[in-house]
């Protein structure tokens, strides 16, 4: 077994036009090494108090002339490429993005433009991934046979929709459930799943699911940010050359979650004054987390059947995965508080520890 702890990385992004307007605007966010520092600003002559938080990847991303600037290739070839290569070898992996709504979340993931995504130095990690996964799977033994599946869905109010159907507006079709395989553990039951032989195949399925989620935000007068979206490829490889030699089988799983925003640790109340509802899978997601960075001090419940997400992430969460967390942020003044809370919240991930195993895959 790999015994390894959850990799975190954090990426900040560059200031944008409103936060550069913002009365007193300035940037509280530093980098050094591995440690993001946040500086708060001092008007009112308070001791001056820095927080350092220490991280496996810090990606400046702010000013492209600036020698530490991190660029989409920078961080996929730091987060992106690791998966890749676990996958080969039969770990199954999981990269989720984690952050405030316009911290940078899908801009890392899939790139500028979500319905554009060309392969070209601005895109984001997944499509770097599934063209990459391809060049590799060229350069395999020829005595080799890989095949990948991929499965694309959103969890949006605790409900699954389907993002690979030609019409999957959220009315026509009904939810589906998560059950719990007695070997493979909990999966989406009826979920459609696409074999893919080439980069443009899975781009094309990328691109339905991309445009599926932004159509059924809109139809529900409100964006994406509210809803969780789960890519899935699943990778077998057989060697073909002796029976004996098992195949290797790996799932990958690259998570762009909902919006951090409304877990705000200040003034609950008031936010569901505003008739914000509190997003049930981020909160447990919390929990997981929680629970499971305190389990060094003694055997903790941890709540994985509480939210959609954490059920389904189950195995990502201290389980059979190789684990990547990215924490976007962004380092304008206006947004001190939900930094330091994404910024704290990534740090407790990095003690969470998960124990992967080589998926062998019997011939048939
Ligand atoms: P989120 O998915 O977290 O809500 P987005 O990825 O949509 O946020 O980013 C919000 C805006 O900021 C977008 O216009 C995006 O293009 C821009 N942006 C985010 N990260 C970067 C970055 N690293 N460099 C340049 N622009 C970025
Ligand atoms: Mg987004």
């Amino acid at each position: 077994d790999e015994v390894r702890n959850l990799t975190v990385a954090v990426r900040i992004r560059p200031m944008n036009t409103r936060e550069l307007t913002h009365v007193g605007a300035t940037n509280v966010v530093q980098v050094k090494e591995q440690n993001v520092i946040v500086t708060p600003q001092n008007n009112s002559n308070v001791t001056k108090l820095d927080y350092v938080f220490p991280y496996d990847h810090v990606f400046w991303s702010c000013d492209e002339r600036n020698s530490k600037y991190s660029s989409q290739e920078d961080v996929f070839v730091e987060i992106g490429q690791p998966l890749l290569h676990n996958a080969f070898q039969g770990y199954n992996a999981c990269l989720f993005a984690y952050g405030q709504t316009g911290s940078g979340k899908s801009y890392s993931m899939m790139g500028p433009d979500v319905q554009n995504i060309d392969c070209d130095v601005n895109s984001g990690i997944i499509p770097r991934f599934c063209q990459e996964l391809f060049t590799r799977i060229s350069q395999l033994d020829n005595q080799c046979t890989a095949s990948v599946n991929v499965s694309y869905f959103e969890i949006y109010n605790e409900k699954i929709h389907d993002l690979l159907l030609t019409n999957c507006s959220r009315d026509v079709h009904a939810p589906l459930k998560v059950r719990e395989h007695p070997d493979w553990g909990p999966y989406v039951v009826n979920l459609s799943t696409h074999t893919v032989k080439s980069y443009e195949e899975m781009r094309k399925w990328l691109l339905l699911g991309n445009v599926n989620r932004a159509t059924a935000a809109t139809a529900m007068n409100e964006k994406s940010s509210r809803s969780h979206s789960i890519f899935s490829v699943e990778l077998s490889i057989l060697e073909g050359r002796n029976d004996l030699d098992p195949g290797r089988r790996s799932k990958v799983s690259l998570v762009d979650l909902a919006g951090s925003e409304r877990l705000g640790n200040t003034n609950k109340n008031e936010k569901l004054k505003e008739g914000v509802s509190i997003n049930k899978s981020l909160l447990t997601l919390g929990k997981v987390i929680c629970a499971l960075a305190d389990q060094r001090k003694g055997t903790q419940f941890v709540p994985y059947r509480e939210s959609v997400l954490t059920w389904l992430l189950r195995e990502s969460l201290g389980g059979n995965s190789l684990t990547c967390m990215l924490a976007t942020i962004t380092p304008a003044s206006s947004h001190l508080d939900e930094t330091l809370a994404t910024l704290r919240y990534a740090c407790q991930a990095r003690s969470i520890v998960n124990r992967a195993r080589i998926n062998e895959e019997p011939h048939d």
